[in-house]
């Protein structure tokens, strides 16, 4: 039987660039030492008093069905810290609770876009984002982010592809950049949202992994809380990927009417998993810092090696668990780059253009592995970039 176009065209019919990803780790299977910079996944397991809290709380009842919004205990956590992060007015009714950044990115989407509306994403963008524009019935569309403006997207840009967009989706700080977007870059963006009607979906998962400048939440703009939905995750900032928990900001109307979705599609997310999402809040800025401290550290490590050599140039990182590298010095396409860097120095690092036709000619570095292996891996990457490199005649 035939599977609905809905689901087979999700993925546009590309590979998404996983092919130097799947090739990795088939030659770790095979014993092959390969060094992993590939997936934005800490190099730490989640830690065990949220594992406990998250047993006691599964021993104390908390396993069955759940209120479709998300327990008012979290719910209400998660508004506290929203409002003392952005001074923006949050409560419980702005907040929905979901599995996962990723159901809130779909969940946003299906709440702005009426089917076959045109939704604006910034190129480079995170490898789901046409996938899931399209998987809500809506029509992706790109809007360059330039390698010399730091992976800033234009406001004039953004506006000459608004015809008719209901949403734009942006994401700071940004995966696959590290870019943290300005003051400046936030202003036009609200600027361009307000004029042309658009909603924003703002994905800020990376919010605690800022090292340079200030995360400043898009909502918290003049005029956008009514126009914006946050997308928010303990995914990045408490090491709780595979917990799947997250939770979608924005205006009380418009989170009901999501949470009609969910009673559709997740039914909510597990009780013990909401109770140690509480314990984790409960455990405050501290740590989260201590979460982000390795990142931070590896970032100033490997700005500092970028630094020493004048081949490879670093976008800025200012933010999140990546380095974008410019190899353009080298003449090889990022993707030709990687695939050498995995054949001579088993490193695999992330082709630039896997995360779309802006980052052409870069390759993503995930900064996951311990810093002696990190250290080594950059060093072996800069030598093959020299080696690769025609030196300029004259
Ligand atoms: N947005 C961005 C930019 C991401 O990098 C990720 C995960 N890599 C997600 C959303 C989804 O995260 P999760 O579903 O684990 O919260």
């Amino acid at each position: 039987m035939k599977v609905s176009s809905r689901l087979t065209n999700i993925t546009g019919g590309g590979s998404g660039g996983w092919d130097l990803f799947n090739r990795a780790r088939a030659m770790k299977q095979s014993g092959i030492p390969v060094t992993e910079l590939t997936i934005g996944e800490h190099d730490t397991p989640t830690d065990p008093s949220i594992l406990n809290a998250m047993h006691a709380a599964a021993l104390a009842g908390h396993t069955g069905y759940t209120t479709i919004g998300g327990l008012a205990p979290l719910r209400e956590r998660v508004a506290q810290r929203v409002e003392a992060r952005t001074g923006v007015a949050t409560g419980p009714e702005n907040v929905l609770i979901v599995p996962g950044g990723q159901a809130g990115l779909f969940a946003a989407l299906m709440a702005t876009c009426e089917p076959g509306d045109t939704a604006l994403y910034i190129d480079p963008y995170y490898a789901t984002y046409p996938g899931t524009i399209r998987a809500a019935g809506a029509v992706p569309k790109p809007v360059k982010a330039r390698s010399r403006h730091g992976f800033q997207p234009a406001g004039e840009d953004i506006d000459a592809a608004a015809d008719s967009a209901a949403a734009l989706l942006i994401n700071s700080p940004n995966n696959p950049t590290g870019a943290v977007y300005s003051g400046r870059t936030l202003a036009d963006i609200a600027e361009v949202c307000a004029r042309r009607e658009m909603w924003l979906i703002s994905d800020e998962v990376y919010d605690t992994q800022v090292w340079s400048g200030t995360h400043v939440s898009s909502r918290a703009l003049p005029g956008m809380a009514e126009r914006t939905l946050v997308v928010g995750s303990m995914s990045k900032s408490h090491a709780m990927t595979g917990s799947r928990i997250g939770w979608i900001i924005g205006p009380q109307e418009a989170i009901a009417q999501i949470a009609n979705l969910t009673t559709h599609t997740t039914y909510g997310v597990s009780g013990f998993t909401q109770m140690a999402a509480c314990h984790a809040l409960d455990r405050g800025e501290p740590f989260e810092a201590q979460i982000a401290a390795p990142f931070r550290r590896r970032r100033d490590m490997v700005m500092a090696q970028i630094a020493a050599q004048n081949v490879v140039r670093a976008i800025p990182a200012e933010g999140a668990m990546y380095v974008m590298l410019d190899l353009r010095a080298t003449g090889l396409s990022g993707d030709a780059f990687a695939n050498l860097l995995l054949d001579t120095h088993h490193v695999a690092v992330m082709p630039g253009e896997s995360f779309g036709a802006a980052a052409a000619g870069h390759v993503r570095v995930a900064l996951t592995v311990d810093d002696a292996r990190l250290e080594t891996a950059i060093a072996q990457l800069l030598d093959l970039a020299a080696h690769e490199t025609v030196p300029n005649p004259g």
